[in-house]
């Protein structure tokens, strides 16, 4: 495979257990970070963005970082299938079956709803899966990941490995697992790099399956904790996440079996407010919130990660401010924008058909409306 390349990793995570020896070239690195002048945000903070949401196009957001070490790793094990989970919306899987098909290799995306398969309009994430021709099943929302989803994500892998005599690569939602986690160690570096942490005091991200948050974590910890971070829980809760980035950094043997060294509770700060409604769930003061960032800076968040996180960040900001360790923040863009064009914008725009102008005859004046 011509992508996949030899990882050179930062000289600091020398001592880590099972640094990636590979690495899938997918992402477009070295994304901007550019000041951010977003509304609402009180004048003595200065707010950064780092644009994760350029990492592609529809190869796009952190999930790609993520699966560049992940199909490394896969190819190492000489897979030629990918399986994973998530929901109808879920950019990780959007993601996976993309890169799947650039590699050449399928991908089974076993997806969550309730819904019957003719009720799930082809739209947003889930249109770019059948546009690659991803294998979709549906799995009932009820199920849990440990005992009811990874069993059949095994058991298709088996039946694969039958039937084809090829091995399938089996991934947990949203790629979290130490292997995956690289992707944010990665970019951690990549920020060091641009001279980011120069002046930076905090990095605000948004979690919803924590290996974002443990890449940063690491990175962080490895080059001399310069910076407060803080997650934004948009699914599930902080404790689980906390769980979860234990666990990434027991695998790197940054915590031991006990759980000392290292722990997720004293690296980063958790918020519990951000998911709102529930996860993928969205209140119209979010959508609004969406809408306004867009018609004030031109940039794009997603209903799901990001718009829940940022909205939550500018409350945060003005009630809270001492939260911080510092007045310049770095918001991680993620991206997921896709999850935008699942119909969900209509009821904001409701009224957008009002302010069109129709212009059917040439006139002597332009109908300009200010
Ligand atoms: C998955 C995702 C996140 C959360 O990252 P985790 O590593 O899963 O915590 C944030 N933003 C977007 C757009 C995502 O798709």
């Amino acid at each position: 495979v011509i992508f996949w390349l030899p990882y050179d990793a930062p000289p600091w995570t020398k001592g880590l257990k099972g640094v990636p020896s590979h690495k899938v070239e997918l992402a477009q690195c070295n994304t901007p970070i550019q000041r951010w002048n977003l509304p609402g945000v009180p004048d003595d903070f200065e707010i950064f963005i780092k644009r994760d949401d350029l990492t592609g196009s529809v190869l796009s957001g952190n999930k790609v970082r993520k699966l560049e070490f992940l199909f490394a790793d896969a190819i190492k094990q000489g897979c030629s299938s990918i399986i994973t989970c998530g929901g109808t919306q879920s950019n990780f899987c959007r993601a996976t079956c993309i890169c799947a098909k650039t590699l050449g290799m399928k991908a089974h995306l076993l997806l969550k709803t309730d819904k019957d398969p003719a009720d799930v309009p082809c739209a947003g994430n889930y249109l770019l899966d059948h546009m690659v021709g991803a294998h979709v099943y549906f799995l009932p929302t009820n199920l849990g990941l440990h005992e009811d989803v990874w069993p059949r994500m095994r058991q298709l892998a088996d039946t694969i490995e039958k039937e084809t005599g090829k091995k399938a690569y089996t991934t947990p939602p949203g790629g979290s697992t130490s292997v995956g986690m690289f992707g944010y160690v990665n970019a951690f570096h990549e920020m060091t790099k641009q001279d980011a942490f120069e002046s930076i005091t905090d990095v605000v991200s948004a979690t919803g399956s924590g290996g974002t948050a443990a890449g940063l974590i690491v990175g962080n910890h490895l080059t001399g904790n310069k910076v407060k971070l803080h997650g934004m829980v948009v699914s599930d809760t902080g404790p689980f996440h906390h769980n979860e980035v234990n666990q990434m950094l027991r695998d790197v043997e940054l915590q031991k079996a006990d759980g000392s060294g290292l722990t997720s509770e004293d690296s980063i700060n958790l918020l519990d407010g951000p998911i709102g409604a529930g996860y993928a769930l969205s209140s119209q003061d979010e959508l609004e919130f969406i809408r306004d960032v867009a018609q004030h800076t031109g940039i794009i968040l997603d209903p799901v990660y990001t718009g829940k996180s940022v909205f939550h960040l500018v409350k945060q900001l003005q009630t809270n401010p001492g939260m911080f360790k510092g007045k310049k923040i770095i918001f991680l863009h993620t991206g997921g924008m896709f999850a935008l064009f699942d119909g969900r914008m209509q009821d904001v725009f409701a009224e957008a058909s009002q302010k069109v102008t129709v212009w059917k005859e040439f006139t002597d004046k332009a109908p300009l409306k200010v």
